[in-house]
């Protein structure tokens, strides 16, 4: 297998020509979009009844959400996280045969004037180029670090550690993180388990404190958080804002997808967005598109849409947000090119099975049925599923009159290639359900659902809900 060993300096340059083009491939979009005769009007807001402007002058809110802002340094690769989250194979290894042990008889825990590099972190390239990170901070103590790999099952590690490849340390601590380029045989989803050892000058220096591993993936998702700080807001009884609550979401997803090996790119990471020259309501309304053709910047190879959702006014004779736990049900709206994508369908499906499962035991649903969709039998949208009392959840294509995407953010993301979905996790019209976002376990509830759901999908867990 051909390896690809970058010196820092290299890297550093390779990224800085990345930069370039992924500004070139922005504008690019932006082009393609900015004549207002191509883009659509459509909406993604039919069912969402409330339209209201920022709340920010309504008085002081009873909970604010945490504000989601991503390390910068990582970007994009999304929220920094501890490193024993990182560290989900290191945490099962022992239990795995074979795991722990390179093909060359040394022991991955630890060798005479060997020790574990440290802040190991990764990023997808592409479909065959996966980027380990480690600190450069022990450079100086350092002669060389050795890469190692493994085969991740259901999320652990199973098997042989292999070595890649040795790279030598250039002693200096400062600059970016060291970087290795593990280059792939193929394109197709896979997870692997990524080690490195440090050759230490002195092995007396440090004394290793455990082997710090990562679960890495060549996939890459698009994170959308849905609407923009102060869309879609409930006053009175458990104050909720959707498109301040999409985000805390968005940020509890990436954290997971990061702990499956997934990257992330996000259409925003704060309360606001602006995409080729467009920001907030316009992103929100006339050029949605942009969101969804976001995906294709950085080569994602799925979109998804993070929503809540609403009914008509005073549906079923109830008010309008005092709606029963009857109503509540997810959607997965799939895009049509996901329609005939068994990946992208198996994601959309298994993150509405667990959607179900979770609200239900959340006690924040009555539901307990998802319908599935299979490649070219999704169903298509009426107006009933979304109001229904004590209805199953499913997953749904919603086109228009000429057949293409209704919904302006899934037909974005059709339009660059890239299969896509809008989840409505579940109805904040229901008071329960505002009162369990204001608690704060919610976010994390639904975004363990959709982040297995992505990791169903693309073959790294084998069950389809948990
Ligand atoms: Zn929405």
């Amino acid at each position: 297998m051909k390896k690809v060993i970058l010196s820092i300096t290299a890297l550093a340059l390779i990224l800085t020509i990345f930069l370039v083009i992924m500004k070139m491939e922005y504008g690019k979009i932006a082009d393609k979009t900015g004549g207002k005769t191509q883009v659509s009007a459509e909406t993604e807001t039919t069912n969402e009844s409330v339209e209201e402007a920022d709340d920010s002058s309504k008085g002081p809110q009873p909970h604010q959400y945490p504000e989601y802002t991503p390390d910068q340094v990582t970007k994009p690769e999304g929220p920094a996280i501890a490193t024993d989250e990182l560290a989900v194979l290191a945490a099962s290894e022992n239990d795995t045969a074979g795991a722990g042990e390179s093909t060359d008889g040394e022991t991955l825990s630890g060798t005479a004037g060997m020790v574990s590099a440290h802040g190991l972190d990764f990023y997808r390239v592409s479909r065959n180029q996966i980027g380990i990170l480690w600190s450069e901070d022990t450079d100086p103590e350092v002669v060389s670090y050795t890469i190692y790999r493994c085969s991740v099952v259901n999320n652990v590690g199973a098997g042989d550690w292999v070595k890649l490849a040795t790279v030598n340390s250039d002693g200096v601590n400062g600059g970016s993180k060291n970087a290795y380029i593990d280059v792939l045989s193929d394109t197709k989803p896979v997870q692997y388990g990524y080690g490195v050892l440090a050759t230490l000058k002195d092995g007396s220096t440090y004394t290793s404190a455990g082997i710090e591993t990562i679960v890495a993936s060549n996939i890459r998702v698009c994170i959308d958080p849905g609407h923009f700080a102060g869309r879609n807001t409930v006053d009175g009884q458990y104050r909720y804002c959707e498109g301040k609550f999409s985000l805390v979401i968005a940020g509890e997803l990436g954290k997971r997808l990061h702990a499956y090996g997934i990257s992330c790119s996000y259409t925003r990471t704060g309360p606001t967005i602006a995409i080729g020259g467009y920001a907030n309501e316009e992103l929100d309304g006339y050029h949605i598109k942009l969101r969804g053709q976001y995906a294709a910047v950085d080569g994602c190879d799925l979109f998804i849409s993070l929503h809540t959702n609403s009914n008509q006014d005073n549906a079923h004779g109830y008010p309008t947000f005092s709606q029963p736990k009857s109503i509540n049900h997810p959607l997965v709206i799939v895009n049509t090119l996901a329609c005939n994508n068994q990946t992208a369908l198996n994601v959309a499906n298994s993150i509405g099975i667990n959607l179900v499962n979770a609200n239900y035991k959340a006690n924040l649903s009555t539901v307990t049925n998802y319908a599935s969709a299979a490649v070219g039998q999704v169903p298509g949208w009426d107006n009933n599923i979304n109001d229904s009392l004590n209805v199953n959840g499913m997953t749904l294509c919603r086109l228009n009159n000429s057949g293409k995407d209704y919904y302006g953010v899934l037909k974005g993301a059709t339009e660059v290639g890239i299969p896509g979905m809008i989840v409505e996790h579940g109805f904040h019209s229901v008071p329960e359900v505002r009162y369990a976002a204001m608690q704060g376990g919610l976010a994390g509830i639904w975004a363990d659902a959709d982040a297995y759901g992505i990791a169903y999908g693309f073959g790294f867990v084998d069950k389809i809900s948990y």
